[in-house]
């Protein structure tokens, strides 16, 4: 074959972000050029682009990758013309929901980091499961011309922020050849609406960085999570205004929206301003609450948001103080001098259907909302809940697929909510899930190594700093990871809270143990940027020096490499601070134990023998008494049980209690806590009364 048309083939196999969930079709574009490959961040394009023409020339001739390439082909043909599972089981009028689905952050790919951490993450899985099961769904979002941003450490362990600059042309991004006005303020701001295909749903983005806009304008899509309040709400009116434009411009018509977080909640005020009257826009408004920290809900004052939207509230009749009502916090008490939006309290206002991302979740919402529905009691504030789940595809390492595809001929594109594929798991040896394990642990080993021998010559260390960096972590050390978002309530150094102690636990040759961390704080967060920093110093204590390491730019690479390598994830918010968190339930399709505060989908999760809970949910109000009784819950746990029992092996060198628990979590976590559950939940509870309540 001709090697351009093998690139032809080869290019749109990843136009489409299904590859993104397929081993097979990454396989590829690795055998192109696996040293490209690693350091574009598994970007196919550039692969495509910069590898060498020999090297295509050479592949244009081997029959075993020209067959894996039909393969694919036809996995993906397959894939968009499959009768899919919502197509099967719903009615005539059923298949004609289409839900808007509206996200400030989009996690899809580590190729394409527009995203700041959990948020994302679930949008980007939201996207792919509603592709799998066949719900006529599509995205909303912006683009990002700097992501969110890039993470580095200097050599004392300070944050350093880097912004790159993407280019849009190695990233499949389709352009829809429209254009929207968004008007604002006395202006008009325009954005270019981009797709990008994820499967069989769109996601479509507003770029508002065009020549003709201002520079100010400009800078409206240049970061997620930028600049000041000001900006913040004008870039949420180009969210919720814009995106809506944006949908008209390409003759979409959905029948149900639904706002992933209050920043898209201006969706609301542009639909009054197209005369929908609030009753009918309620009724078709599914909205879904991530936080209960107080400061994670944008607020914004009424005359600051009254001048940008002011064309919008003049269409739609509203006037400051009607707005003011829609956004207040708190209506029984007199009228402020000062009144503030609250984003969150808007979109209560103006959807029906109300939910949070765990069972805790919700009581915690109903209990923080009640004065916004004057209710009685927080049991009759009508916000109900669905627990996030993961996409089991994206989260999947490549090795642990190919286990069960080997051991028990598992094939994971044909899992659906009416099915259950983990029950076959009961058929695995010890002997399987040990292996399995090893092997996990093994790859992570190689990887930290290899990650950290590069920050280590990217901050200029000495080179016998750089060989001790390539040689951090043993293979068969009990391995524990932390990543997250490094926000402070996540409290990432409570391990380190009694730091003797600590040393004293992990000076115990026979019993080895290592952590691995990794994680972002916002950049204007210097509280979680200590934080960060006080973890980097600790890589540098003489008794933990090559047993805690800390990796920089956590994202979804380094978060699949340690959700599928750790033997225990650990994680300690400060309960009932964690709405859901979802990167715990990454580590048990691989075998993976939790050790947790029982927090967010925690406690739905533990039946005391799937991993360990970390305090037993008490809340102290304070934090200092806190911190103290769930560190020494946590010291207690590591010392008498975790790494005790990983390191009693029996006769044949396999740990039977661990993998007894290990086989325990497989059986009961994955199953419940995975997209398409979520999905078949979304579907069931509020997008199909939303759409047939009409
Ligand atoms: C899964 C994941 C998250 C979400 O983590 P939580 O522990 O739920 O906060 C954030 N970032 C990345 C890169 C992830 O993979």
């Amino acid at each position: 074959m001709n090697p351009e048309k093998l690139k032809e083939r080869l290019k749109s196999i990843h136009q489409n972000l299904w590859w993104t969930w397929n081993h097979s079709a990454q396989a590829l574009y690795a055998e192109i050029d696996p040293v490209l490959w690693e350091a574009s961040n598994h970007n196919p394009a550039i692969v495509l682009e910069v590898g060498s023409p020999a090297r295509m020339e050479a592949l244009s001739t081997d029959k075993s990758f020209l067959s894996r390439l039909s393969n694919v082909e036809k996995n993906l043909r397959e894939y968009a013309k499959a009768k899919t599972w919502f197509s099967k089981s719903s009615t005539a009028k059923e298949r004609r929901l289409r839900v808007a689905y509206f996200c400030s952050e989009f996690a899809l790919h580590e190729s394409m980091p527009q995203y700041a951490g959990g948020l994302g993450v679930l949008a980007g899985d939201h996207l792919k499961t509603a592709s799998d099961l066949g719900i006529p769904l599509l995205g909303v979002g912006l683009l990002y011309r700097h992501g969110y941003y890039r993470q580095e450490f200097q050599s004392d362990g300070a944050t350093r922020a880097l912004y790159p600059e993407f280019c849009w042309n190695v990233w499949p991004l389709q352009d829809t050849g429209k254009e929207i006005a968004c008007p604002m303020g006395t202006r008009t701001v325009w954005a270019k609406v981009w797709q990008l295909q994820v499967g069989r749903v769109p996601l479509y983005l507003l770029d508002a960085d065009l020549e003709k806009n201002r520079p100010e304008d400009r800078a409206l899509t240049a970061g997620l999570y930028r600049g000041s309040p000001e900006d913040r709400l004008r870039q949420q009116i180009l969210l919720g205004v814009g995106g809506l434009m944006a949908l008209d411009a390409l003759g979409e018509k959905p029948t149900v929206f639904h706002l992933n977080e209050g920043h898209a909640a201006f969706v609301q005020l542009e639909r009054m301003r197209r005369n929908e009257c609030l009753s009918k826009i309620k009724k078709s408004t599914v909205f879904t609450t991530h936080t209960p920290v107080p400061a994670g809900h944008d607020r914004y004052p009424v005359k600051l948001a009254s001048k940008w939207l002011r064309p919008v509230l003049r269409g739609a009749e509203l006037n400051a103080k009607r707005l003011a009502a829609l956004g207040d916090e708190n209506p029984q008490e007199p009228t402020k001098k000062e009144p503030v939006l609250c984003m969150t309290v808007l979109a209560l206002n103006t959807a029906n259907q109300v939910n949070g991302v765990s069972a805790l979740h919700g009581v915690v919402s109903r209990e923080m909302w009640q004065k916004v529905y004057d209710a009685p009691s927080p049991e009759e504030v009508p916000i109900g809940h669905v627990t996030n789940g993961v996409h089991m595809r994206t989260w999947l390492s490549s090795t642990t697929e190919e286990f069960y595809r080997k051991k028990l001929r598992v094939d994971w594109s044909k899992d659906s909510p009416d099915e259950n594929l983990w029950k076959r798991t009961d058929k695995l040896s010890d002997g399987d899930l040990w292996d399995l394990r090893t092997t996990l642990r093994s790859e992570l080993v190689h990887f930290v190594r290899k990650m950290n021998a590069d920050q280590a010559i990217r901050r200029g260390a000495t080179a016998s700093e750089i060989s001790k960096a390539q040689q951090v972590l043993e293979e068969d050390a009990l391995t524990i990871g932390f990543a997250r978002r490094f926000a402070t309530y996540k409290r990432a150094p409570l391990l380190f809270k009694d730091i003797k102690r600590l040393e004293r636990m992990m000076s115990d040759v026979n019993c080895p143990v290592q952590f691995v961390f990794a994680g972002k704080a916002h950049p204007d967060d210097k509280d979680g940027q200590a934080y960060a920093q006080k973890i980097f110093k600790m890589t540098q204590r003489m008794a933990l020096r090559g047993r805690v390491v800390l990796l920089e730019d956590y994202d979804m690479r380094i978060g699949r490499m340690l959700t599928s390598g750790c033997d225990v994830w650990l994680n300690t918010p400060l309960r009932p601070h964690e709405a859901s968190g979802t990167s715990g339930m990454k580590p048990t399709l691989h075998g993976g134990l939790n050790l947790s505060i029982l927090d967010g989908w925690w406690p739905e999760a533990w039946n005391k023998k799937n991993g360990w809970a970390i305090g037993n949910g008490i809340e102290f109000k304070s934090r200092a008494r806190q911190d103290t009784s769930d560190a020494e819950s946590l010291y207690e746990l590591l010392e008498n049980e975790v790494i005790p029992l990983f390191h009693k092996t029996g006769r044949d060198g396999i740990p039977h209690g661990w993998v007894r628990r290990m086989r325990n979590s497989i059986q009961t976590v994955p199953s419940q806590f995975r997209a398409d559950r979520m999905l078949s939940d979304y579907l069931h509870r509020y997008y199909l009364p939303a759409h047939l309540n009409k």
